[in-house]
């Protein structure tokens, strides 16, 4: 299979409007694609495994699965209530 193009990705996904990850708005110039299922986890190119997203939130995600995700960032929300009572 061959990895859809960029107009490809345009036409299917639209112009990047909101990070899929923090659904914060998304300028062009900080807008990567994405794999919701890294690839390393069994996901595919194809669109329907795409999404905009900000860079810094797709390096932060890694090659997490998104329900990993919500994972870490409940438990240091956790952690963070936790250790804040002073
Ligand atoms: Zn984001």
């Amino acid at each position: 299979m061959s990895s859809p193009s960029v107009r490809d990705l345009r036409e299917h996904l639209g112009s990047p409007r909101v990070c899929y990850l923090c659904s914060l708005s998304l300028l062009q110039a900080e807008a990567v694609v994405d794999h919701v299922t890294p690839v390393t986890r069994g996901g595919t190119n194809d669109v329907a495994n795409l999404a905009w997203a900000h860079r810094t939130c797709n390096q932060a995600k890694r090659d997490l699965l998104v329900s990993e995700l919500c994972a870490l960032a409940f438990g240091a929300w956790v952690l963070s209530t936790t250790f804040d009572r002073s």
